[in-house]
């Protein structure tokens, strides 16, 4: 027998839950189902400056009032520190980090062109930042580091993804060096989700399709912690009128304002069924 599916929601508590957070989960709540697999929910709430506790609450009452469940309780990173620290500390002792000094702007000004992606993209790192690979690394506990993950440079990388198809990517080029721990001694996106998703057991993750870059990301750092890595869903993003991605600021198209207009959630699911049904029966993996 194959292993059960195990999908997750994740989002971060920064703003209100718009329209494009609410197909990516009608899609991902509908694999789960289709699978017959559980599907979990994870509060992405380590951002301490931007993460917001009427945010949780809200998020849980959108969802719900669009007709989504989730299996067991709401799972917060921020109760999880001890195992992000516990995978830093063995990227450490295998030497797959190393200590960055440099402030976010002497790395934008010295990459060039900015990345435009979802949560944590970051620009290609400059090679001549980078410290020789059999510098020593200094202690987990050095003040002031960022601690990066160094990417196998010139290594093609492919995954194939359940909605996007083939993706390709060659690190060292297509993305840098990559935060897994900040100065401010909290880990990174990065680091936790992948640590989230390998521990949970998540065999599929379906999110937004700004994230594909990160993907290649995560999958390094699943090879690095000998966590298992899930199959990937990643579903075209919504834009708006003028054909920008929806962000947190347009509280036009949150749900709530929807609701409030009178929209309903069975109205909304309908529409979710034209128009991503093809998507939603791509085969499982
Ligand atoms: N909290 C992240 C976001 O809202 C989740 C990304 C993911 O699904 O891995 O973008």
């Amino acid at each position: 027998m194959s292993t059960p599916y195990i999908g997750r929601l994740a989002p971060s508590p920064t703003g209100l839950l718009h329209l494009g957070h609410a197909r990516t989960f009608w899609v991902a709540a509908e694999r789960a189902r289709a699978a017959g697999g559980r599907l979990l929910l994870r509060n992405d709430d380590l951002d301490r400056a931007r993460c917001r506790s009427e945010f949780v609450s809200a998020m849980q009452e959108d969802l719900r009032w669009l007709g989504l469940d989730w299996d067991g309780a709401m799972l917060a990173q921020s109760t999880r520190f001890d195992r992000y620290r516990a995978a830093l500390r063995q990227l450490h002792a295998a030497g797959a980090l190393f200590a960055c000094t440099r402030s976010r702007r002497d790395v934008l000004e010295a990459a060039g062109a900015p990345h435009e992606g979802g949560v944590d993209d970051e620009p290609v790192y400059p090679r001549e930042f980078r410290p020789r690979v059999d510098t020593p690394l200094p202690p987990l506990d050095t003040p002031g580091v960022n601690w990066r993950f160094r990417v196998p440079d010139g290594e093609p990388l492919r995954f194939t993804d359940g909605a996007a198809g083939e993706q390709r990517a060659i690190a060292g080029r297509d993305f840098g060096d990559f935060i897994v721990w900040r100065r401010d001694d909290t880990p990174s996106y990065q680091l936790a989700t992948t640590v989230d998703d390998g521990e949970f057991g998540v065999t599929e993750v379906v999110r937004g399709e700004d994230l594909i870059r990160s993907t290649f990301r995560q999958l390094l750092l699943f090879r690095a912690l000998g966590l298992p890595a899930p199959a990937f869903f990643h579903t075209p993003l919504v834009l708006d009128a003028a054909g920008h991605r929806l962000a947190k600021r347009h509280d036009a198209l949150a749900l709530r304002t929807l609701r409030e207009q009178g929209v309903s959630p069975a109205a909304l699911r309908e529409q979710f069924s034209r128009e991503l049904t093809p998507l939603v029966s791509r085969p499982l993996p």
